[in-house]
């Protein structure tokens, strides 16, 4: 079996939720490929990063996402997607807005309602305040910047019921496109929007307050993580909005200067 149609096995059996797979012949018991890979290596490297193959897999394997990728590809592989269980409530999938070029991608965590009805993120309150976000701070800096010139998209891209928090295994199979986006896009940085989202792009396990502010990685992209706008919206978080704006502007400064 050549590389390229292990990868496309190895992307199917990802697609089907299959975890670990086993070669024939090998000492009992060992892993071919384990998709959620070892603590160490996500830590490096991230958790929808291609990095929990074993050396030897990897050495074979080209890049999980295809040569060529685009994002209308990207978009019609995740076709009328039935994946995960978030499919039996959604209305559109919110796949992404923005250019193929931008050097900057925002990364929440999934669609709300109003995204659900419409199939674009970051449209509602939480939308307007990143909106305000992204262009105020901009503004601020001497930066000429609209939402328009970044690109943003969720970690899964159909709304989980009554706005929960989505599961491991639904960030895990719509987590592939997004690694899809992402390599791409190959943005300049990548900022990140709440915990969840930390946590499926770059596995920390510490909280947002704890990882926020910092640079982290996914693959060799610089990733800056900061609260979620929906946080910032409750009226008690006036320290926190501050900080979200420390971050932005650290963000805009790196991308954009
Ligand atoms: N919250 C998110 O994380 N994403 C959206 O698109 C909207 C709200």
């Amino acid at each position: 079996m050549n590389a390229e149609l292990l990868r496309q096995y190895l992307e199917f059996y990802r697609d089907l939720g299959i975890q670990t797979l086993y070669r024939q012949n090998a000492p009992a018991g060992e892993p071919l490929a384990d998709a959620r890979g070892s603590d160490q290596s996500r830590d490096r490297e991230g958790a929808l990063s291609g990095t929990s193959l074993t050396p030897e897999v990897r050495e074979v394997l080209p890049d999980m996402a295809p040569a060529g990728d685009t994002l209308i590809a990207i978009r019609n592989d995740i076709g009328d997607c039935k994946r995960c269980r978030l499919h039996e409530g959604r209305n559109k999938i919110v796949f992404g807005v923005g250019s193929e070029r931008a050097p900057l991608v925002f990364v929440g965590e999934g669609p709300g309602a109003d995204e659900d009805a419409q199939g674009i993120p970051f449209v509602a309150r939480a939308g307007q305040l990143l909106t305000q976000m992204i262009e105020g701070t901009a503004k601020k800096e001497g930066i000429a910047l609209t939402r328009a010139d970044v690109y943003i998209c969720n970690v899964v891209k159909c709304r989980p019921p009554g706005n929960r928090t989505p599961e491991p295994d639904e960030m895990e199979v719509c987590g592939q496109f997004l690694f899809r986006q992402l390599t791409t896009i190959r943005p300049k940085a990548i900022c990140v929007l709440g915990g969840t989202a930390a946590r499926a792009l770059t596995a920390h396990k510490e909280g947002v307050t704890k990882l926020r502010g910092k640079w982290l990685q996914w693959r060799d992209i610089p990733v800056m993580v900061t609260y979620h706008p929906s946080y910032l919206l409750r009226p008690y978080n006036q320290d926190a909005k501050r900080e979200a704006w420390e971050d932005l502007k650290k963000v805009l400064h790196f991308v954009y200067d």
